[in-house]
Formats: C-alpha cells, sequence, structure tokens
C-alpha cells in the first residue's frame, strides 16, 4: 500500500513519521515543491534578530536522513499540480503520475497580500520561507535601512517589530485596525501599545494599505495573515470549510474516503465555541499531521480541536492568550462576564531576581454556565506557564469556581502564595 504525502515540512513529515512507526511496510512518498524540508518557520524572526546564527539551524531533517533513518521517500522540486481521486493519482508540475492508496495534503500556507500593490520592490519582504529571511538579513546588512514598516498587527508582525527593532532600526507599526493579535481584547492592545511605545516603536492604526508607495520606509514586512493553500485540493473535488480551510473530520479525513488534511491548509474544531475554526498554527500542525499519518497507516486516533493558544513575545514582553477574549465570547454568544488583575510573580519579600515583577491576567467566563471560557497572560516571566494552564482548563470545560481551588506550587524563589492566577480566578468568582 503506498501513502503520498503532499507537503514536506510540520503536518506532512510528522503525518509520514507517524505512518511509518504503525506500519514498517507501507511504501511512503512525500512531495514538498521546495527545496528544503523540515524547516522551523517560527524560528525566521529570531534568525533576523540574531538570536539564532544560522538558517541551517533551522533546518531538522534532510531528505537523506528521512530515507535512511525512516525508509520514507522524500522528493524535493516535486510540486503536486493535481489530485486526480478517481484515479488515485497525484500528478506532478512536470506531468508526472504518482499513484497512491491513501493521501495527507499538508501544503500548508502563504501569506495573504489582499491585493496591495507595488510589492514586487526589493525592498518589500515576506517572512514565511527561509529565503524570504535570507533575503532581508541580506539586504538589512548590505544596504542598511534606517527605518521600516511593518504591517499587520498579527504574532508574525509583531515579532518582526521585535526584530528589526533588535538591528537598530526605526519602526512603524502599521495595521488596519487596533485588533492587535486578532483579538479585539483592551486588555491587551493596551499593554502591547505601551510596549511599543516604550521601545520608540510607532504603532499606526485605522490604515488600510492598499499602494506601497503610501508607505516611505528604507524597508517593509507584510505581515497581514495567512491564506490556506487549498487550490489542489479543492480542484481535487475535497470540501473546503466556512473558513475557507480544508475540511476534516477528527480522525482528519476529508470528504474523500483515504485522502486526509493537516496542518495550516486544514481546519480545527474551536474547543470552547465547538464551531469550526482556522488558526493555523506550527503545535497544532504536527499534532494534526500525527492523527492523519496514523489513521492513513490505519489506526484510529483523533484530534480532538484547539483552544486557540499563542504566545508571543514583544520588545521583550511576553504575551499569551488562550480560548476567547470578552468580545469574541460576547459574538458567540456567551453571557460574558471578565476580570483583569495585576499581582506580583513573586512574595514582595524575595528580591533575588527582580524584586516587583508583576503579571496581568485576564479571565473570561460563562455567567449561565460559570465555565471559563478564555484568558490573556502578560508579563515578563512565567506567561508560558500560566497560559497553559488556562488552556488545560478550557480543554476540560473546568468552572471558574473548580479554577479557583486548583493547587499551584508555591515557594518564594518561584511565586507567590496566590498564584496571579488564582487571584484572577477569585476576582472572577465574585463577579459570577
Ligand atoms: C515567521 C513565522 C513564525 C511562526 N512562529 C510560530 C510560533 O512561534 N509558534 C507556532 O505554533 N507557529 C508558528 N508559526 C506557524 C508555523 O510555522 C506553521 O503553522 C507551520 O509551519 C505549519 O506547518 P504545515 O506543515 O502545515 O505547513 P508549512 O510549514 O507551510 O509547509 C507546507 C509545505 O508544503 C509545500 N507545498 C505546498 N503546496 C505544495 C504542492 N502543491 N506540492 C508540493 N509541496 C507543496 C510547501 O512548499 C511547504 O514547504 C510561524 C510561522 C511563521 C511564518
Amino acid at each position: 500500500m503506498r501513502l503520498v504525502v503532499i507537503g514536506g515540512v510540520a503536518a506532512g513529515l510528522s503525518a509520514a513519521a507517524r505512518a511509518r512507526r504503525i506500519d514498517k511496510s507501507l511504501d511512503i512518498t512525500v512531495l514538498e515543491k521546495g527545496d528544503w524540508i523540515s524547516w522551523a518557520a517560527c524560528g525566521l524572526p529570531y534568525y533576523i534578530g540574531g538570536q539564532t546564527k544560522s538558517l541551517d539551524d533551522l533546518v531538522r531533517y534532510t531528505p537523506e536522513q528521512f530515507a535512511r533513518e525512516r525508509n520514507i521517500t522524500v522528493r524535493t522540486r516535486a510540486e503536486a499540480a493535481v489530485i486526480a481521486h478517481s484515479r488515485r493519482e497525484v500528478v506532478l508540475n512536470g506531468g508526472e503520475k504518482i499513484h497512491y492508496d491513501r493521501l495527507v495534503i499538508a501544503t500548508g500556507a502563504r501569506p495573504a497580500l489582499g491585493g496591495i500593490e507595488g510589492i514586487e520592490q526589493k525592498h518589500i519582504f515576506t517572512l514565511n520561507t527561509l529565503s524570504d529571511a535570507r533575503r532581508l538579513r541580506e539586504f538589512i546588512c548590505a544596504r542598511r535601512p534606517r527605518t521600516a514598516a511593518v504591517i499587520g498587527g498579527g504574532y508574525v508582525g509583531l515579532e518582526a517589530v521585535e526584530a528589526l527593532r533588535a538591528n537598530g532600526l526605526k519602526v512603524t507599526l502599521i495595521s488596519k485596525d487596533s485588533r492587535i493579535l486578532g483579538r479585539g481584547d483592551a486588555t491587551l492592545t493596551n499593554a502591547v501599545t505601551a510596549q511599543l511605545e516604550r521601545f520608540g516603536v510607532e504603532f499606526r492604526t485605522g490604515t488600510i494599505v492598499r499602494k506601497i508607495d503610501s508607505i516611505p520606509h528604507d524597508l517593509v514586512v507584510l505581515a497581514t495573515g495567512f491564506k490556506p493553500n487549498i487550490e489542489i485540493a479543492a480542484d481535487g473535488g475535497i470540501e473546503i470549510g466556512r473558513t475557507g480551510a480544508i475540511r476534516v473530520t477528527e480522525r482528519m479525513e476529508t470528504n474523500l474516503s483515504g485522502v486526509f488534511a493537516a496542518g495550516d491548509c486544514a481546519e480545527a474544531t474551536h474547543l470552547v465555541t465547538g464551531r469550526a475554526a482556522y488558526i493555523p498554527l506550527g503545535t497544532t500542525a504536527n499534532k494534526m499531521g500525527r492523527v492523519a499519518g496514523a489513521c492513513a497507516a490505519g489506526a484510529r486516533e483523533s484530534f480532538p480541536g484547539v483552544v486557540g493558544t499563542l504566545i508571543v513575545r514583544v520588545c521583550g514582553l511576553g504575551v499569551g492568550m488562550t480560548g476567547l477574549a470578552p468580545g469574541q465570547a460576547k459574538s458567540e454568544g456567551f453571557d460574558v462576564v471578565s476580570t483583569v488583575i495585576e499581582a506580583p510573580v513573586r512574595p514582595g519579600y524575595y528580591t533575588e531576581y527582580h524584586g516587583s515583577q508583576k503579571t496581568q491576567i485576564e479571565l473570561v467566563a460563562d455567567r449561565k454556565t460559570g465555565r471559563l471560557l478564555g484568558g490573556t497572560v502578560i508579563g515578563d516571566e512565567g506567561v508560558a506557564g500560566r497560559v497553559n494552564v488556562i488552556a488545560t482548563a478550557l480543554h476540560a470545560r473546568i468552572k471558574v469556581d473548580e479554577f479557583a481551588q486548583f493547587d499551584f506550587a508555591y515557594a518564594p524563589p518561584f511565586a507567590p502564595v496566590w498564584d496571579p492566577l488564582l487571584i484572577a480566578a477569585q476576582q472572577l468568582e465574585k463577579l459570577l
């Protein structure tokens, strides 16, 4: 039996590797249209910022390693052009036909450029691939630009801002609205705006960029979001969901039997709303890929969904979020109650690190059921840990009064006796 995987990064390679672990006898071929496989887009901003020294460090595996260690054939410069499911064939760009019994589509996403005019100019960049990052780094080194504009207030835009500031550029962040990180959350927006100001970044909201020429900067980074690569799937008769990404079941199977999809090209169930969502992230792509690979190899595994957990560093400030922001919860029909607290991350008497460090926590709940719906954590320390706790609670559909009783660790070097999460939960309990 032959498994063909289209796409050789997070979702595609997770699928291929998992399928191999389940069935040693499968014939597995991965098709990747680019020159590289298994590289970490997540590291690109840190290559620009100087925390990652070489682009080679971002590449985890080579096709040779996959062949040698896993008996998986990985073909680069092999672009799938057509999926002909009635014949169980993938047709490559050059006309070569590859038969499959099972197929995993892991074609990822590309920058959503939204028809901006003038983006072909030499000082305009996206930050999605290794070659994007190489070109941007070379431009910075060779041309020594002094000013930069970043278009888009999502996490890629914010990471690009930090990376460009690290190179000494004067940066302007341009966003069509003040919905930082697509969340429409006043607490989050205010904290991020203040941090940007502190770092001398101009934040211009309410500006829809239609022409690059209207932005007089030495360098422009377009970070205007992602668009799922669904075209060959859609042309092949695969159903696209209302989010614009490929619709899949919990087993990552599409409407065509034996054809699976995973990663940034597919949608996932949002476990708080129960509805399909498109939240393309590496962590999700890996999990979806594993399940798609397992099921394609004949196992019965499932991927229940996501709660939308994301963390980003904005000029040194940690910002984590999960579930729904108050406005999002309201538009999903919940009776929203929320609270924002600020509390120290250690007892005041313990001064070994930074004596007075504080973290800001926002928790969101449903008044009717008392269920926790989301949270935001902002601070310099402990952000990932705390936002992951909230994410865990969302997965378990925990109520606020249960959350307020969680048994968290306490010792002065690590946390205060009342963890900020517990303080926020108690505050929210009072409001419910
Ligand atoms: C700058 C940046 C920072 C990020 N930071 C984070 C982070 O901190 N945390 C996080 O969770 N996520 C992060 N992400 C997102 C994460 O990188 C993606 O979610 C992840 O790479 C998705 O993996 P994927 O395999 O679904 O798709 P991709 O990584 O997009 O891979 C898809 C592959 O399929 C290939 N392909 C497409 N069409 C075809 C075809 N027709 N034939 C053959 N091959 C094809 C493409 O060339 C590509 O190599 C970041 C992304 C970017 C751009």
